[in-house]
């Protein structure tokens, strides 16, 4: 009888467990329907706001025919302006979500950080050939281990973060760029700016997807809000993290990230000083 019992209690434990478990799943499954809802109400919005512009636009081409050339120019770029941002959009929305989902194959290699920071300040500086930048410096010493990392996805965190910190910080501003080395694991990259500063209590919020301080309908600065949520999925794509620094507005930001070091050439430094 004992026996039947203790039998019939571990049944119902299991039972339990197994109903409990259920419940988590079924909770997860919800939040996770829920961020979808979200997510296609938030790009639904995101999309249809500039797509509404360049309908009044083309309509109005259309319907009046004798519209001043300055205003049928007006018309044109604005309607070009908001058919390139939603390009843009779409480009760096599929971005994340391939990165989400995690259907990126990573060329994971050996890489020169310094080759890495020379490229991505050239592709900036090419981007923002018609604009005057603000000074950018680059700190980053000769001498670094190799770092291991894809470097396609690293020149484009490096690029994000350095169009960012041009973005933010007038022509009068600087920006500079230094790597540290302070752990024998990883190296800590650093991009900081004395540009406009951000908020402490939106540190972490910068990093969501469609943030801008600036608000849906006053994308100024023509980004995406899409940018730091790219940097984050690459970083975590290599094991490393990524976090924002300011002392608050108008005292400029610093971006930081983390790489891991290339193991097999520690382990041969450190056999290189044994046979020393
Ligand atoms: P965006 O396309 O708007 O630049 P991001 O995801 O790259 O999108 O950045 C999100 C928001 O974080 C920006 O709109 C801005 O409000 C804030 N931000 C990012 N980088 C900086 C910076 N260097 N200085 C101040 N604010 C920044």
């Amino acid at each position: 009888l004992v026996n039947a019992i203790a039998t019939q209690i571990g049944v119902a434990l299991i039972q339990a467990e197994a109903y409990a478990n259920l419940q988590d799943l079924n909770e997860q499954l919800e939040a996770l329907d829920r961020t979808r809802s979200n997510l296609v109400a938030i790009t639904g919005h995101e999309l249809r706001t500039p797509l509404s512009t360049i309908q009044v636009c083309l309509e109005s081409l259309a319907s009046e025919p004798d519209m001043s050339p300055e205003l049928r120019q007006v018309m044109l770029n604005t309607a070009l302006q908001d058919a390139e941002r939603m390009r843009k959009l779409v480009q760096d929305f599929l971005t994340l979500s391939q990165l989400e989902s995690g259907r990126v194959e990573w060329n994971i290699e050996a890489l020169d950080l310094h080759e890495c920071v020379e490229l991505s300040l050239s592709n900036v500086r090419a981007r923002h050939k018609e604009t005057k930048l603000p000074n950018i410096e680059n700190l980053v010493m000769e001498e670094l281990p190799l770092v291991k990392a894809d470097g396609e996805w690293l020149v484009e965190v490096l690029a994000k973060l350095l169009d960012n910190a041009c973005k933010f910080t007038s022509e009068e501003g600087k920006i500079t760029i230094e790597v540290s080395c302070n752990s024998p694991h990883h190296l800590e990259v650093t991009v900081a700016d004395t540009g406009r500063g951000i908020e402490p209590k939106r540190l972490e919020t910068v990093f969501d997807r469609f943030y801008q301080e600036e608000g849906a309908l006053r994308r100024s600065t023509g980004g995406t809000g899409l940018g730091l949520a790219i940097c984050r999925q690459i970083v975590r794509g290599w094991g490393g993290k990524i976090w924002a620094e300011s002392q608050g507005k108008d005292h400029g930001s610093k971006f930081h990230f983390t790489i891991p070091i290339y193991i097999d050439q520690v382990q041969n430094q450190r056999s290189n000083q044994n046979i020393v």
